[in-house]
């Protein structure tokens, strides 16, 4: 397929016009960007469009019991695994219009085109709006992926609370879900899942590429610190005789940044939080919480790294007699992509003559639990400015349309050839 086949203008308007749809659907229309947690009026009503979109598309439509909601085309060989693309529809908090929802959007199109084109695949070929992803609103995230894929269950859900204390039962129930006699969620065997999604990251824009294909999603590993001084004043404790906390912490953060530049790419390690306390201009400070996040796509470098910060961060520790407490809280292990999947991925973009590379995502994204069941390939567009999880995201309608372009080239290779 090349791209003259292709219809990219009308790609380019059919998802343009669809993520204008979704961006409607927000818990709060007051607000700037989108908010859409999961299981709201707002949720619920960007489902039922998303639903509706796809039996105009000519797609058989089902939800299954945790509210993931599936467009299909029969395959015309009987009892053939399905291919299946798609993305998450829920946001965080004041997010773009992109993250998620162009995946969705965009995979509704290319079926659509497809049905229309060539008629119906060889495999049946999906479609899903994965209910969820970003763990916004409870704290668990992928709770969409996760049921379709084994990784939840929807009857562990009243063990999740939500700020106002709603549980996730009570929110998935009032929204029509979590039935005793509901469809099942675990996905049958699957031929493959193309999950397309922005890159919310400068690589490509700084790299002048086209296309992003995905070949790890990076693993990672968070701690919590808690670094003791002692707190005292700051006008008559002189210089050699402080153990100041706040200090320290800054001296930890430094040494995180410098080994992780000399580590070299694609390791990433920040400081993203910290707490001093008692946080008062005429007291040093005595106490600081801080968190470290590192993420890689090699298991090893990922331990190898984290053992080396560590020991580093203890030994400033050490030298400036502060007391030092590590809790890890998350360790994730990197998670690659199939390799027969993102060579087809590479085919295409060759084929369609857009520039692009290989990369790893930092971010995490719901491939990552389809990558253990079946065979999993990414796909990322640039990001303006790399801006995610903001009204600012943005990426232009022609790379929009460019990203789904592959991702038809792609499904007609994985559904109609073999
Ligand atoms: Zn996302």
């Amino acid at each position: 397929m090349s791209l003259s086949e292709i219809p990219i203008d009308v790609l380019k308007d059919e998802i343009a016009a669809l993520l204008v749809e979704m961006s409607a659907h927000t818990d709060e229309p007051e607000e700037p960007g989108v908010t859409r947690l999961l299981y709201s009026a707002s949720w619920l009503s960007a489902q039922a469009a998303l639903a509706a979109r796809m039996v105009e598309a000519g797609l058989e439509v089902r939800y299954d019991n945790v509210g993931n909601l599936y467009g299909r085309i029969g395959g015309t060989r009987g009892g053939e695994a399905a291919v299946l693309t798609g993305s998450h529809i829920d946001t965080v908090r004041h997010a773009g219009q992109y993250d998620g929802a162009y995946g969705i959007a965009a995979g509704i199109a290319a079926l659509g085109y497809l049905k229309r084109t060539f008629g119906r695949p060889v495999r049946p070929l999906e479609v899903v709006s994965f209910c969820e992803e970003e763990g916004s609103r409870f704290p668990i995230a992928y709770w969409g992926s996760g049921n379709a894929t084994g990784i939840y269950d929807w009857r562990q859900a009243g063990a999740y609370k939500d700020e106002d204390g709603v549980s996730l039962e009570e929110a998935m129930r009032a929204a029509g879900f979590g039935r005793a006699d509901g469809p099942d969620c675990r996905l049958a065997p699957l031929a493959g899942f193309v999950e397309l999604h922005i890159e919310q990251g400068l690589v490509l824009e700084h790299r002048n590429r086209r296309i992003g294909i995905v070949e790890t999603i990076a693993g990672q590993r968070r701690y919590a610190l808690a670094i003791g001084g002692a707190a005292n004043h700051a006008g008559t404790t002189p210089m050699t005789l402080r153990q100041d906390a706040l200090a320290g912490a800054a001296e930890m953060a430094l040494k995180l940044e410098s080994l992780a530049s000399s580590w070299g790419e694609p390791l990433v390690a920040t400081v993203g939080k910290i707490e001093a306390s008692p946080n008062t201009p005429n007291v040093i400070p005595g106490f600081v919480e801080m968190t470290l996040d590192i993420r890689h796509s090699d298991e090893w470098s990922l331990s190898a790294f984290s053992d080396l910060v560590l020991n580093e961060i203890q030994r400033i520790a050490d030298r400036r007699r502060l007391r030092l407490g590590v809790t890890p809280w998350l360790a994730t292990k990197p998670v690659p992509m199939s390799e027969r999947l993102t060579a087809r991925v590479e085919a295409a973009c060759a084929g369609l003559s857009l520039s692009y590379q290989r990369m790893v995502s930092g971010a995490g994204h719901d491939a990552q639990l389809l990558a253990p069941v079946c065979p999993t390939t990414m796909i990322f567009v640039p990001s303006r400015a790399g801006v995610s999880h903001s009204p600012d995201e943005y990426t232009t309608p022609e790379q929009l349309a460019e990203g789904a372009a592959v991702l038809v080239s792609v499904l007609y290779d994985l559904a109609y050839k073999e």
